[in-house]
């Protein structure tokens, strides 16, 4: 009989179980018997079963591959990319699973990711729409001046000092950090109501650590990123997938838990953690929402720049995504893309932002302390290693990984 209660170590393992549901399968669970374990009597198909062809599994795919093994790439997915993936449509690239913009200043990264595609020059500058009356992201001078009718970062500083007095303590959550960070202001007009619809959750009830990764500045510089290098690839971030699995063989639609596997010694997964263990110490909460693209015929600008940022409660969307100007074209059309936050469910929605709250590591580094156990199985990447990786880390780390195990 085999085990159901956690199939994904036991697909993996050739393990038998010779006990009834609801046990723990890896302490009570016997491996196969040597005439039986199919994997020991004849070589298996592949060295590597990859689990994701997003930017970490697809690394691995492409490192492994150079140094001769034989590697099968798996995505339950219709394409490869992961969130990453970018869709032509009428000659404009489409961001099918949000924004993404390359910023590194990561000379290793940027020089690693150039040699698969050449970048523009874009850079990130969005705006907020509140209520219809717009201000500049992040929060800098032009945002100041607006708000407030000032033109120097002595009178900005002064207003958000006043406003934020009261918060005379380390802050406890979001809103007391952006209070402190920014003022009342910029708060109530352009945090509260967007942070609201993005987390489903009262500022007051998150984790301070999200607001610090908004910068904040006293310049009149909107450019969103500090760091060294930035850009979008001319002609979409798929063709970077395409290259990294060049001559790999790609299962596509297939799930590492319900799917037919082909045989394989080792695994490198990169799907959430929780799901591989099957949730026994509870899910990892994700932030996640759903897109709907939108075609404009004759409408060769719609929005004047790539990311509008709604961000009163009223409104149900949090963005409006216009791609074109991403990897800018002169086309007579554009498409758009609202982007709605809607609640997660482990099973069924798509985990997106893992949210690292003290609840949810805790719960992580458990399935952590299995994962380190795991004889045949890697782990890597953003859903993974539960951590709230931009690509850059992302790539970082996969190059990390290879260098460590195959040096
Ligand atoms: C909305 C959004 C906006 C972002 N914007 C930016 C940005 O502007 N700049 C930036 O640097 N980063 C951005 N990121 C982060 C970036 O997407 C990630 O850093 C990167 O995609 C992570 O790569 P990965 O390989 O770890 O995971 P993923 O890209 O998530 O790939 C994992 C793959 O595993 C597959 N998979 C999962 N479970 C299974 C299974 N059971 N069987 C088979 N396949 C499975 C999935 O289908 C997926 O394709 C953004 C992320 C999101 C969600």
């Amino acid at each position: 009989m085999t085990c159901r209660a956690n199939k994904a170590i036991l697909r993996h393992k050739n393990y038998i179980c010779h006990e009834s549901e609801g046990h723990d399968p890896l302490n009570s669970c016997l491996p196969l018997p040597k005439c039986h374990n199919k994997s020991q009597m004849t070589q298996p198909s592949f060295d590597y079963l990859i689990v994701g062809a997003g930017f970490f599994g697809s690394i691995c795919a492409h490192e492994l591959t150079k140094r001769g093994k034989r590697v099968c790439v798996i995505d339950s997915r219709n394409h490869i990319g992961g969130n990453c993936y970018t869709e032509e449509r009428n000659g404009i690239h489409l961001h099918m699973y949000g924004p993404h913009i390359f910023h590194t200043s990561n000379p290793e990264v940027w020089q690693w990711i150039n040699q698969f595609v050449a970048f523009n020059q874009f850079t990130l500058r969005p705006v907020a729409n509140y209520k219809g009356e717009v201000f500049s992201l992040p929060f800098n001078m032009w945002t100041f001046a607006k708000l407030w009718n000032i033109t120097t970062p002595q009178e900005a500083k002064a207003i958000i000092d006043a406003q934020s007095a009261h918060i005379t303590q380390e802050p406890q959550n979001l809103e007391e950090q952006a209070i402190k960070l920014v003022g009342t202001d910029v708060y109530r007009k352009l945090i509260k109501g967007y942070t609201q619809k993005q987390w489903g959750k009262d500022p007051a009830e998150l984790p301070a650590s999200i607001i610090k990764r908004l910068p904040v500045r006293f310049t009149y510089d909107n450019n969103y990123f500090n760091d060294t290098y930035q850009g979008i690839p001319i002609g979409g971030y798929t063709q970077i997938f395409t290259q990294l699995l060049k001559g790999i063989e790609l299962r596509l639609n297939t799930d590492y838990f319900k799917d037919e596997l082909p045989t394989h010694d080792q695994v490198i997964y990169t799907g959430p953690i929780d799901k591989f263990y099957d949730y026994r110490f509870g899910e990892l909460e994700y932030k996640t929402q759903t897109f709907t693209h939108e075609f404009k015929a004759q409408v060769p600008n719609y929005q004047g720049v790539a990311m509008m940022n709604f961000t009163d409660v009223e409104t149900p969307y949090t963005r409006i995504i216009e791609h074109k100007h991403f990897d800018p074209v002169d086309l007579p059309h554009t498409w758009i893309s609202y982007e709605y936050p809607v609640p997660y469910k482990a099973s069924e929605s798509e985990p997106f932002y893992p949210v690292n709250d003290t609840t949810n590591n805790t719960i992580y580094a458990k399935y952590k302390a299995l994962a380190d156990q795991e004889p045949k199985v890697s782990f890597g990447g953003r859903l993974a290693e539960y951590k709230y990786y931009d690509m850059h880390q992302v790539i970082a780390s996969a190059l990390a990984f290879i260098r460590n195990h195959h040096p």
